[in-house]
């Protein structure tokens, strides 16, 4: 379960990113986050991995408290929690396989990973979560010979290859036109429902939210406006 517990975020610029959040994602659970730009979407989903420090509050994750946690402890956190965002952050110049084995540096040593000396146990896992995205056929392509939709994927197979507990996906979808969108969208939801990963999807649009979100939570200036099901924003709006 991840709870927040009258969390709080300002940046050091004096930006206050979220504004007393208590909110309860139980396990398993597909959640969509809609809001304008800037309503702390983003600040929301990076707390949860520990990437954004809590100023106040209590922030927990399974049975680990974020908020004031040590390096190493965020560290273990971070190897449970799979991230994607808009731009995909893969490294273009090496292979589909290279960039899902990422998922796996926190399981090997460093210099396994230099020498590419990946256990069998790694590489099977990579390969199943390319399975599971549907381009296993492209293991061995360049990312950057893939379009928009496929290195998603990729960026999601890096995801599943951590064997992660949380996903966390930040406006995935922004930089893809809506057929691709969608797929992914798709994609996010059925990994959900085949896994039981716990999932946090930030989204731009509602009607996307309204698509594809078993709850929805509206976000403004940095508060939760809206927590319900998609019947429900259907009717808020
Ligand atoms: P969203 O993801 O919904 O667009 P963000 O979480 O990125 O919203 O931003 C919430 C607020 O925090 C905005 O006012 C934004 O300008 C501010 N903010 C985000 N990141 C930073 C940062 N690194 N430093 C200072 N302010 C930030
Ligand atoms: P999929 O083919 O798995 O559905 P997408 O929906 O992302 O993946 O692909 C959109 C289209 O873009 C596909 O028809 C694909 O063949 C094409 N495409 C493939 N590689 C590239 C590329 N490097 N740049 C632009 N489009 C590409």
């Amino acid at each position: 379960m991840i709870r927040f517990d009258n969390v709080s975020v300002r940046y050091p610029t004096g930006t206050l990113g979220l504004d007393g959040i208590d909110l309860e994602i139980p396990d398993g659970q597909f959640v969509v986050v809609v809001g304008l730009s800037g309503a702390g979407k983003s600040t929301l989903v990076r707390t949860i991995n520990g990437l954004v420090p809590t100023t106040s509050g209590t922030l927990q994750v399974d049975d680990r408290v974020v908020s004031g946690a040590s390096k190493r402890q965020l560290r273990r956190l971070r190897a449970q929690v799979g991230m994607i965002f808009q731009s995909f952050n893969l490294v273009t110049r090496t292979s589909v396989m290279n960039n899902v084995l990422v998922g796996r540096l926190h399981a090997t040593s460093w210099w396994r990973s230099l020498l590419g000396l990946w256990k069998p146990a790694d590489r099977e896992l990579a390969f199943e979560a390319l399975e599971r995205v549907g381009i296993v056929d492209k293991a061995w392509v360049r990312a950057s010979q893939l379009s928009g939709g496929q290195q998603q994927r990729v960026a999601i197979a890096r995801a599943l290859a951590q064997e992660p507990k949380v996903i966390l996906a930040d406006e995935p979808v922004a930089s893809l036109d809506p057929p691709t969108a969608n797929q992914v969208m798709r994609d996010l939801e059925r990994i959900n429902r085949e896994l039981g990963i716990t999932t946090v999807v930030n989204l731009h649009f509602l009607d996307l939210a309204r698509r594809y979100g078993q709850r929805i939570i509206g976000m403004r200036q940095g508060r939760i406006v809206f927590d319900g099901t998609a019947d429900e924003a259907d009717d808020a709006v």
